[in-house]
Parts: structure tokens; sequence; C-alpha cells
């Protein structure tokens, strides 16, 4: 074990310090020796540092150098070191976080990142908080309660009795909703096709003046950071008025709710703190390994009922916070450790730095490609850029030239009708020679494309 584990981490090791030597994408013949790994199953056992060695002889080519700095496509943060050190260690604990009798450092560990994520993100101190694997689940979590708690109101236990016959729930997104909240919708018989659509304004925000008039049996899903501008929904006007009105805001805060631990970026989450429910990424701007989301919820009461799980005689309750009562989950790997870990290191000082750090690269890409002649199409307010290289077919071949040369990675979208190339700063190793480099790439292919 112990020389597994250290040849291991010498694998690991050279990998990281080689990914700012090597292309972003994997190139077509590394993905092709994948098949390696393949083949019928053994019969027989063999030594784990042959399994190990396999692994990363074929495997690690054929990554996707997301670690590397210059990876912009998506939404998609690296991982601090600490947070992978953490992962490892944890990896060797393979704790099961679902109860405190299972595993007391995992449940402490998430009883210290609740509050301190709660505090850095200015949300109320006693929310619940449950940790989930990502946005989506956390969007799922989030309206679950949500949907718990309007029925309630109404005298309806969905727990119990479920949807059939229950009072409607009016469900209000902007015209810019993440799929994700449109995917938990569904999955909570809520349905993706029967909410209302508010429009939004040009930077996608959804416009407060449309929205239709609230009641206490409306779940208003909000948008804090949207994913192809960072814009943010006007918070403030929205939340007073659902207030009034007794209705549910839920926010989609994936990566934008990060931006309250800077003093520059909070401004844009004015109000946001008034809503009811939030979801969060972990592995997108914290920069934590993957599987990492939060979900927050004002009353942790409707958390809890939404998700409980009924009884079983040797499923034990301890006194304070069960894990499990907080997520869809019931066994599951104790995720808030790399949480933890991520924030221990990095202080309140260090994750405010690292986040206005990428946003000001954003801006960096954008004054470059501007300069160079072309098109940002959005604001840049946080740390996303879309940027048009002529007509929809000549950026189109950009992003596919910018792919094939290897020197950063971005993805395209379609923005108000407009082709646009995507850049989403979004990684803690990050430097302004990343952004120097990668701009120069994207500019000298854009001119070749430009040129004919
Ligand atoms: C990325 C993202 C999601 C989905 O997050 P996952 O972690 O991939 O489930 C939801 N909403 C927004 C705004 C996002 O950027």
């Amino acid at each position: 074990m112990k020389e597994l584990l250290a040849e291991t981490a010498v694998r690991a090791a050279r990998y990281a310090a080689a990914i700012g030597d090597r292309k972003v994408a994997p190139r077509s013949e590394d993905i092709a020796r994948l098949e390696a790994l393949g083949g019928t199953l053994p019969e027989n056992p063999c030594d784990p540092a042959e399994v190990l060695a396999l692994l990363d002889d074929v495997g690690s080519p054929a990554t996707v150098a997301t670690t590397g700095g210059r990876y912009f496509g998506f939404v998609i943060g690296g991982t601090l070191p600490a947070a992978l050190a953490a992962n490892w260690l944890a990896g060797a604990w393979d704790q099961n976080a679902a109860m405190q009798v299972m595993s007391p450092v995992a449940a402490k560990v998430e009883e210290i990142v609740r509050e301190w994520t709660l505090d850095l993100l200015g949300l109320p101190s006693s929310s619940g908080v449950g940790f989930v694997t990502c946005t989506t689940m956390a969007n799922f979590s989030g309206l679950a309660a949500a949907r718990s708690a309007l029925l309630q109101h109404s005298g309806w236990n969905v727990e119990e009795d479920g949807m059939f016959e229950a009072p409607a729930i009016r469900v209000v997104v902007g015209e810019e909703v993440h799929v994700s909240v449109l995917r938990a919708l569904t999955m909570l018989g809520l349905g993706r096709s029967r909410v209302i659509t508010v429009p939004a304004d040009g930077q996608g925000r959804m416009r407060a003046d449309a929205l239709p008039v609230l009641d206490e049996h409306t779940i208003v899903c909000i948008q804090a950071g949207n994913v192809n501008t960072g814009a943010f929904d006007p918070a403030k006007e929205i939340c007073a008025r659902a207030r009034d009105a007794g209705a549910w805001v839920h926010v989609d805060g994936a990566f934008g709710l990060w931006g309250a631990v800077s003093p520059l970026y909070a401004p844009l989450l004015e109000g946001v703190s008034a809503a009811d429910s939030w979801a969060i990424d972990c592995h997108k701007w914290l920069n934590v390994p993957y599987d990492s989301g939060i979900v927050v919820v004002r009353e942790p009461e409707h958390l809890r009922t939404a998700l409980s799980a009924g009884s079983a005689a040797y499923l034990t309750q301890s006194a304070g916070r069960e894990p499990w009562q907080y997520t869809p989950d019931a066994s599951r790997r104790a995720r808030g450790i790399e949480l933890w870990a991520a924030m221990r290191s990095l202080g309140r000082s260090g994750l405010r730095e690292m986040i206005e750090r990428n946003c000001r690269q954003a801006r960096l890409f954008a004054d470059h490609l501007r300069a160079a002649g072309f098109t940002v199409l959005n604001d840049v307010v946080l740390n996303q850029v879309l940027v048009s290289f002529g007509s929809a077919d000549q950026t189109r071949r950009v992003i596919a030239e910018i792919q094939e040369d290897g020197t950063c990675w971005c993805g395209g979208t379609i923005w108000h009708g407009h082709t646009a190339m995507r850049i989403s700063v979004s990684c803690w190793a990050t430097t302004d020679k990343d952004v120097e480099q990668s701009v120069a790439a994207m500019i000298r292919i854009a001119k070749s494309v430009r040129a004919g």
C-alpha cells in the first residue's frame, strides 16, 4: 500500500508539473489509445501498481487540461493544491458522510464549512446547508424545499401525498434560466414547460418590471451569474416583491454567488441574501475537485422535510446535525473535507484575491480582443466574456481552430442571435501570462481566419 500510494503521488505530481506544456485538449491519437484500457476483463488479478501505470500512461494524456490555467470553456475551475491533497487523504479515509456515527470527522467538517460558507457569502446564519454533487442537485434540493413549504402552506403534505391533486404551484423563471433549473423542475413534477417566463434585458437579466403578480403559491427562480454574460438578476427588487406576496425566491448562484466575497462585486448581489434558497457550485469557482455543490435553505426544516427519508430501525439519529437529512443521498463521500481545505488554505483574503484576479483577467481578455478589432458582446461585469470574430461562420471557425491549436480552450454559444466564443475565467491557476499567451493565440488565429 505504502509503495503504491507513493508511486501514485509521483505520477500525479508529474502530471501536474507538465500540465502547462501540453495542448489543453488531448490529441486525437491520445484519445484513440484509450482503447488500451479495454479488451475483455482479465480473468486473474494483477498488481495494483501495474493497473495504476496503465491508467497513467494511457489515461493522463487523454485528459483535458482543465487544471492548467488556460482552459476557459463552460465554467470550470481547477483544483487548489490543498483541496487536491485533502481529496487524496479523504480518499484514504474512505468515510461515509451520511451520518455522524459513520464519520464524526465528516460531520464536523460539514458543520464548520456550513458556517464559513454562510459567513463568506453573507447568507442567513441559521440556514440549513446540504453538501451535494453539483448545482443541478442544489437547485433540485432548494426547489424541493420550496415545493414542500408552499404546499404545506396550502395544507398539502407533498412528502406523504405526492403531487397528484395537489394545489397548483406557479413557477416563474427568467428567459435566461439555466437548463439545470428546468431539469430540477422536471424531476420535481413541476414541469419545465408550465413555467411563466419573464423577459430578460440585453445582458440576460430578468426584467423586474415584467414580473407577473406574485402570491404565496409562487416560486420565483432567479439567477446570480448568467452562464454567458455573468450578469445578475435584480435580486433586491424581486425579493422585496416576493416577500410582500409570500412567494418563495430560489437563487441559482452556481458561480456568481462567490462574487459576494469581494467588495468589488458584492454590489452586483444586492438583495440576494433576502431569498429563501440558494444553489452554489464549489467545483467551479471555489476550485475544489468534482463533484461538489451546496444547497442553502433559509428555514432548515423545509429542506429536511423535503428530503426526509422516513425511518428504519437501524438508522440512528444522533443529537445535532445529521448530514444525510440535508441531501438527496444517503451514502456519499465526504466532499466537505475539500471545501474545508480550500477555505482554510485560502482564508478570506485568498478567496477574494482569486475571485478578483479572475474577474480582472476577464477584463484583460476583453480589452485585448477589442483592441485587436473584435467585438465583445457583453458588459464584462464578472468572469465571463463573449466575443464575436466576425460572421457566425468565421466565429465558429476561429473557435474550432483555437481548440485544435491547443494553447487554450474555449467553447461557443449563441447570444441573442449572435454566434460567439465564451471565455470563462474560473481557475485558481490562471496567471496573467496565461491570459497573454491565450489572447495572442486567439488573435493570431482570428486574423488568419479573417484573412481567408
Ligand atoms: C454550471 C451551472 C449550473 C449547473 O451546475 P452543475 O454543477 O454542472 O450541475 C447551474 N447554473 C448555472 C448558472 C451554472 O453556471
